[in-house]
């Protein structure tokens, strides 16, 4: 890599700019571009009857189409081709009509056709673009400066998917392996990016944005450890502004969000050094090992496939009604990036909140819901994130299954912002409401926590004390009336919290200066 040792100024800047959180020195640029492979929720599969359900026993979900026997005929699924131009039109891309289905040979036992249907020079979808909220990691790991990114779309394609194996043991002589094909034949869609993406966390953000496309979409489930979203990942490492690529290598195996980083920090930080060595990347297909926290060679360019695409004799070009994607495009929901902004505006919500309160269809449904009830959108966000998430993520549910439907909480709020209950006991209401699934009313009167605002009942309380503590008193009347949270504390504790702080305030004030 001549670029490094011949130009004393890149070599003077990379040793003095190690700094950055990952030891990327900042003349190094990362590139990454990501391949995302999304199950379709179709019943059936995609050129055959066999139903897609999850968990059926091995093999049972199969026919001599998605076994690959031999005459047998693949028939399109016109469900999967719905959802596939869905996609496509929610991420922008143009609809090729006629798209093409090809032939990708090569050869593995959970693949029995010999090939996989897919399509390569004339994909469904192509250059769309997406405009995505993506911050910067600071070194605390906190992302700041969320801001809007466009990153663009190469081709989304659709094909079928390949059987499951399971290797025991060693592949030698007593290890075995297992085939299962009731996955064979589902219907896949394939997105893949632009290489635009400058930052892991970029690539994260994207792939956080394409996910939610999907589901607000309903068109896969977005399970990735499930595998019904899987992610590839090139990325490449070059000096900062040139404007060539550096040699790419693909991670494989990326079934979670956090891998997906991690293995990309790894491989970025992996590159740079082999490039701050004057060395070359080598490419190759690596994959990404969580235990031990790094990625590893599994295939190199000699090794890689020449799939031979051709086009599919058994199936005609995919000729569409361009009246039909027109009707397609007028039913799509409101996508993740427009209600983003909404809900920014709308509800005056930073770009984080948002982010987080429109993350699923069900999460923004909730949010909007409450806040509209309420009244007070900061306080429904505030409760969403706060003591709401927390709740759900501990007893393992969706907000879609939150026992405190948006409604109560919207009432719950409303008491709370009346005064009845301090912010306090809104807690433990909350906590009791999750737990029996009521309204707040009869919960705040089962346990008896409305707060105490009525003087009459304070007044004995406040007498008491002043009577019981005539130090305080006189340091409170001396002009050290910072004592005054003393009292207040005490108020609180005698009526086990449920004592309105602004009364009680009032009131200590008016004894302590015998205004009463
Ligand atoms: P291949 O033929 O090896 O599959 P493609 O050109 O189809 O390569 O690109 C596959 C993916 O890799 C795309 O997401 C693309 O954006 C990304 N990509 C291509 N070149 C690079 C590069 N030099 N660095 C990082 N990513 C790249
Ligand atoms: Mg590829
Ligand atoms: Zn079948």
């Amino acid at each position: 890599m001549p670029f490094l040792t011949e130009n004393g100024f890149l070599k003077s800047r990379i040793e003095k700019s190690h700094g950055s959180i990952y030891n990327v020195p900042m003349e190094f640029e990362p590139v990454i571009g990501l391949e995302v492979h999304a199950q379709l929720l179709t019943q059936s599969k995609l050129f055959c009857n066999c139903s897609t359900r999850f968990g059926a026993a091995p093999n049972a979900h199969t026919c001599p189409i998605c076994l690959g026997l031999p005459g047998a005929l693949p028939i399109l699924n016109r469900e999967a081709v719905r959802m596939a131009v869905k996609a496509a039109l929610a991420l922008g891309c143009r609809i090729n009509t006629p798209s093409i289905f090809a032939r990708k040979n090569y050869f593995y036992p959970d693949l029995p056709k010999g090939y996989q249907i897919s399509q390569y020079d004339l994909p469904l979808g192509a250059e769309g673009r997406v405009e995505v909220y993506s911050g910067d990691r600071a070194e605390t790991g906190k992302i700041v400066n969320r801001r809007e990114k466009s990153f663009g779309i190469t081709r989304l394609h659709m094909e079928d998917d390949a059987g499951k194996s399971i290797h025991e043991g060693i592949a030698d002589c007593g290890a075995k392996s297992c085939v299962n094909l009731n996955r064979s034949g589902v219907a896949l869609i394939e997105i893949v990016s632009e290489p635009d993406f400058r930052s892991s966390q970029e690539a994260y953000d994207y792939l956080i944005h394409l996910r939610k496309t999907l589901l607000y979409l309903g068109v896969c489930d977005g399970n990735m450890e499930q595998g019904s979203l899987r992610c590839d990942a090139n990325v490449s490492v070059r000096a900062g502004g040139s404007a060539e690529f550096g040699t790419k290598v693909e991670i494989k195996n990326l079934n979670s969000f956090r891998f997906l980083q991690r293995a990309l920090d790894y491989e970025i930080a992996r590159q740079t050094r082999i490039l701050s060595g004057g060395e070359t990347v080598v490419q190759e297909t690596r994959l990404w090992d969580e235990s031990a926290g790094r990625t590893f060679p599994m295939r190199s360019k000699e090794e890689a496939h020449d799939y031979r695409y051709f086009p599919e004799p058994d199936l005609m070009p995919l000729k569409l009604d361009p009246g039909w994607i027109e009707d397609l495009r007028k039913e799509l929901p409101e996508l993740p990036g427009p209600k983003m902004k909404r809900v920014m505006a709308e509800y005056e919500l930073p770009a984080d909140d948002a982010l987080f309160l429109t993350g699923t269809p069900s999460m923004a449904q909730y949010f909007e819901e409450c806040a509209r009830i309420s009244g007070n959108s900061r306080a429904a966000a505030n409760w969403i994130m706060g003591d709401l998430a927390y709740s759900l993520k501990n007893s393992g549910r969706d907000i879609s299954e939150c026992p405190v439907a948006a409604k109560r909480l919207a009432e719950l709020i409303r008491i709370a912002d009346s005064g009845r209950i301090s912010g306090k006991i809104a807690k433990t209401v909350f906590e009791e409401m999750f737990r029996s699934a009521e309204d707040p009313a009869p919960v705040i009167e089962r346990m008896g926590l409305v707060q105490v605002s009525d003087t009459a009942s304070l007044e004995p309380i406040i007498d008491k004390l002043v009577a019981s503590n005539p130090r305080q008193v006189e340091e409170f009347r001396s002009g050290k009336t910072k004592i005054l949270g003393f009292f207040v504390g005490q108020v609180m504790k005698e009526t086990r919290g449920q004592a309105n702080p602004k009364v009680v305030n009032e009131l200590l004030r008016k004894k302590l200066q015998g205004r009463l």
